[in-house]
């Protein structure tokens, strides 16, 4: 085994996909190894030890779903990424397979391989020397080294699409280590019990901030990210209600995005509080529908007044006709159910436009704005509407 922290397993039956994998892995300090047969993938899993697998489904001899299979046997729980030049419905139902046997699908890459593509996802996995500790991270919330970026929310009017609010998402801003993404650090925050005060710090800046915008003219709503175990306080709908009086900002205009990340405790009382948000107009919306996390149950029991697409749906628009079909029937499932509906992930004009053609209501991603710190967001802020009006 190399002392590389980084090893990269790729299985694929194209000698120029391997190459390919090999030369950009291997500039991105990563050791590879390939396989080029299912008996070769099973020797090299062993002797290389990886750290992330690129796994082709279609392989002649084996397919690639007796590959996911024997992983899931033999517990495997290395971050392992389905590539395939077939068609995405085939990719998504592997990748649900692949999780069902207990692995960790971190996503597909359709074929042919996008440089850029590969080039994020390897540096999305790329570990550095240092495991982050839940004591660093306890300091970095004292320290002041958390941060947030600001995402744009469109909302379509009559006259357009309008940026009508922003996501907030969280960094950490590591002295040594660069800024790090939530990916890394909110499993970290959730299992050690700090994602409490992260959250708390991510309320009391965000709210802080959108009262500033305020202040300037500038009236946006503003989202966060939650996770659904942090709502068992009886009283947070009122502290919350406090917290925005405090800074001039209408309860209307915070939504609490909640993921179903974790089988609730008190289901219960998460129900009780949860509505009591929703009575003191607090928006709620179930973030990342149709990732499996997020479920139609859940839709149809709590509270929520917004749905929220998930992006890997909003980046296949314009694409894929089973994308676009879903979008269109969540749209409608939503609008049914008398909730709004956002699309995440729209990277496109494409896929903005059908978007306003199939009544979502906002839509947010890429082409619309990049997370980015708050000093950008006035400057964005006036120069969307006129980029962007079409559709409505
Ligand atoms: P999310 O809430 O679904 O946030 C959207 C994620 O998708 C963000 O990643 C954003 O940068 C990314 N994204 C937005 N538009 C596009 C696009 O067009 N294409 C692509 N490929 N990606 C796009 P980020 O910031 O890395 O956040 C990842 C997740 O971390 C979030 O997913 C959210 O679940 C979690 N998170 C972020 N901030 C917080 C927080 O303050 N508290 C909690 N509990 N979770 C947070
Ligand atoms: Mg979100
Ligand atoms: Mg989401």
């Amino acid at each position: 085994m190399t002392d590389n922290i980084n090893r990269l397993l790729v299985v694929d039956d194209q000698e120029d996909i391997l190459d390919f994998a090999a030369q950009v892995a291997e500039s991105m300090d990563y050791a590879v190894a390939l396989a080029a047969s299912a008996d070769e993938f099973y020797a090299r899993l062993g002797e290389f030890g990886p750290t992330l697998i690129v796994l082709d489904l279609q392989m002649p001899g084996t397919d690639g779903i007796e590959l996911l299979r024997y992983l899931g046997r033999r517990g495997v729980r290395v971050p392992l990424l389905i590539s395939s030049g077939m068609d995405s419905r085939v990719l998504t139902s592997a990748e649900r397979f692949g999780r069902s046997v207990g692995l960790d699908i971190s996503g597909v890459l359709q074929k042919p391989l996008m440089l850029a593509e590969f080039e994020a996802v390897l540096a999305r996995h790329r570990r550095v020397e240092r495991v982050l500790e839940p004591l660093e991270f306890a300091r970095a919330v004292d320290r002041g080294q958390l941060v947030l970026h600001y995402q744009p929310k469109l909302g379509r009017t009559r006259a357009g699409w309008q940026t009508c609010g922003v996501e907030a998402l969280l960094r950490w801003d590591h002295p040594d280590l660069g800024m790090i993404y939530p990916d890394r650090f909110i499993p970290l925050a959730e299992s050690s019990g700090l994602i409490a005060a992260a959250t708390d710090w991510v309320l009391q800046e965000g709210v802080r901030q959108v009262g500033a915008w305020c202040a300037q003219g500038i009236d946006l709503g503003l989202a966060i990210n939650m996770s659904p175990k942090l709502v068992t306080d009886l009283d947070f709908p009122d502290r919350l209600s406090d917290l925005l009086a405090a800074h001039g900002v209408r309860n209307s205009s915070l939504t609490l995005e909640i993921t179903e990340s974790a089988a609730l405790e008190d289901p219960t009382r998460t129900m009780d509080i949860l509505t009591r948000l929703r009575v003191k107009d607090f928006g709620l919306s179930l973030d990342d529908f149709g990732t499996g996390y997020s479920s139609l149950t859940q839709l149809y029991r709590m509270p929520f007044n917004e749905l929220k697409i998930d992006k890997s749906l909003g980046m296949d628009l314009g694409k894929s006709r089973e994308a676009e079909t879903m979008v269109r029937s969540l749209v409608g499932l939503a609008h049914g159910l008398g909730l709004k509906v956002c699309a995440e992930g729209v990277e496109t004009p494409t896929a903005l436009d059908f978007l306003a053609e199939a009544g979502c209501d906002f839509a947010q991603g890429y082409h619309v704005g990049r997370p980015m710190p708050a000093s950008a967001i006035a400057d964005h802020f006036a120069s969307v509407p006129k980029r962007l009006a079409s559709g409505g």
